[in-house]
């Protein structure tokens, strides 16, 4: 009851106390929308959102694994869906794909010998990144101490590490009263500790032309090379990740006992030199490029070509695990349906002259499920479209069904999660607009920055907020069959299904075509969790 009375209660307020934002909303609200678009609203409908699903999450598509047939069957089954709707790509030339390079890192095994004596893997040393096959027989490299490279304090100043293979160590010197140099804090630095400190010293040596960096860190090496070890002997394929636009150079950690072989004062000095180590090292890459991709379609704008409202959903899924086929009805099967109705209500609105003044994006991402790689390649690697012109983003991830956990309230319900934390406008329209056209219950249960489960932080949106583009994330909660092959479209609820999928619409249909671009109001901070 009290939802209803707070929205009453917004919506009195937008009307009534015209506050100068609310007011603005309402009333630019009233001036966007003298086209109604409750009827191309209803050209979404549960038996066209079910007729797909049942073919998109069905066996064949063998749960959509990114890279595998099902993933490139999920791809091929949208362009058709985007093609046969006359909705254009902006790539041009037909080609709706957007390319994904990825990489399966498998742990590469290295050979060394330091001084003619030869040493372990996974006993003395690690693999970290290799540039595939390497081979390497020097009798020069470079000690640089802590490998720091900060504003304040630099190992690189006075010595030129081009081309050369870079020795450091952990940790990072603390001045007289017991403070870290680079930042003259007695709490870590990005330098001084753990994983961070790994990429921080690797881009300080890559940023100086070394060719290779040898790393120093019996604690990390202790907990890293049992890790590895069982990752290779048990074959298990590793990771997949973005292939990286950076050269890759060779990176190995090493404990006490190896560092120590290639340079016996490791431990006690800090000094920048040339040290004469005969080292001998083989490094076989195991890893391999895999092809991926988002698929992409869009309406442009008939008044701001150049701003962008992104609607997005994942295409990927859990593949097949155990010889069971993961169908990923829900997840993400109905964001994926749901966004090729919406773009199918707004093609049928600019058919006859109600094209979205704002150019109109439909965004499927690859990789979600392998750490949001599809979103990530696009906002941090190939932006269609400049972010800058990005007015919000609006995410669906699993809309079908409803979560166990919740136990009160109305079952027409949506969580949705960021909409009010960069853009207090996005917040009040996607409010506004809901009491207008949908009346769904909008829960904000997971929007909570300390919630435990940090949805906010879970799905592809994310690589949009952290761009400081506001974001709406459409969600239902997890449920029994919440990555499970029992995720099947039997199971969605076609009613609700159809209802949000109509929120996301009419809210997006506001965004392209009220006359003030939202406002971004608050910058993106990323919250960790208590005691993290
Ligand atoms: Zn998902």
């Amino acid at each position: 009851m009290i939802k209803k009375l707070l929205l009453l209660s917004i919506t009195l307020l937008l009307v009534n106390c015209g506050s100068s934002s609310k007011g603005n909303t309402a009333s630019q609200m009233k001036e966007a929308t003298t086209i109604d678009p409750t009827e191309y609203a209803t050209t979404i409908t549960s038996d066209e959102l079910k007729e797909m699903l049942y073919t998109y999450a069905s066996d064949e598509f063998e749960g959509r694994d990114t890279g595998e047939k099902g993933q490139k069957m999920a791809v091929e089954y949208l362009k058709n869906q985007y093609k046969s709707m006359g909705i254009a790509t902006p790539l041009g030339n037909d080609d709706y794909f957007q390319e994904v390079p990825l990489e399966k890192q498998s742990v590469a095994e290295a050979k060394i010998s330091v001084n003619e004596t030869s040493f372990k893997s996974f006993e003395d040393h690690i693999v970290l990144r290799s540039p595939g096959n390497v081979s390497i027989s020097e009798g020069e490299i470079v000690y640089m101490g802590y490998g720091i490279d900060a504003d304040n304090y630099s190992d690189y100043k006075d010595i030129n590490v081009k081309g050369k293979i870079v020795l450091a160590k952990a940790g990072e010197p603390k001045d007289a009263e017991g403070n870290y140099v680079t930042s003259g804090k007695p709490e870590n630095t990005k330098w001084s500790y753990g994983r961070q400190s790994i990429s921080s010293k690797r881009d300080a040596a890559r940023d100086h032309g070394a060719k290779g960096l040898i790393y120093m860190d019996n604690d990390l090496f202790l907990r890293y090379a049992s890790y590895f070890q069982r990752l290779a002997s048990a074959g298990i394929p590793g990771r997949l990740s973005l292939k990286s636009n950076e050269p890759e150079m060779m990176m190995l950690m090493v404990n006490e006992n190896l560092g120590k072989a290639i340079y016996n004062t490791i431990l006690t000095d800090n000094e920048q030199k040339l040290i004469k180590t005969k080292i001998e090292l083989s490094i076989e890459n195991k890893s391999e490029i895999v092809a991926s991709e988002n698929v992409v379609a869009y309406i442009e704008g008939s008044e701001k070509p150049d701003e962008f409202v992104v609607i997005s959903a994942h295409l990927d899924h859990e593949g097949i695990k155990n010889g069971e086929i993961y169908n990923g009805a829900d997840d993400d099967g109905s964001g994926t349906v749901a966004l090729v109705e919406i773009a199918e209500a707004f093609k049928t609105a600019e058919k006859v002259g109600h094209g979205p003044k704002r150019s109109i994006l439909f965004l499927h991402v690859t990789g979600e499920e392998k750490g949001l790689l599809g979103s990530r390649h696009y906002t941090d690697n190939d932006p269609i479209f400049p972010l800058e012109n990005t007015v919000a983003n609006l995410n669906i991830d699993m809309i079908g069904r409803t979560d166990p956990k919740r136990e009160e309230g109305d079952r027409n319900y949506v969580y949705l999660i960021g909409s009010d934390k960069l853009s207090t406008e996005l917040h009040n329209i996607s409010e506004a607009v809901n009491a207008k056209c949908c009346n769904i219950e909008l829960d904000y249960t997971y929007n909570d920055d300390n919630d435990p489960n940090r949805f906010y932080y879970r799905s592809d949106h994310y690589n949009f907020a952290k761009n400081n583009i506001p974001v709406i994330f459409y969600f239902n909660g997890t449920h029994d069959d919440y990555h499970k092959p029992s995720d099947t479209p039997d199971k969605i609820e076609y009613d609700l299904l159809e209802n949000r999928a109509r929120l996301v619409f009419h809210t997006a249909w506001e965004l392209a075509n009220r006359k003030e671009r939202i406002k971004v109001d608050k910058a993106f901070a990323e919250t960790k969790l208590m005691g993290q």
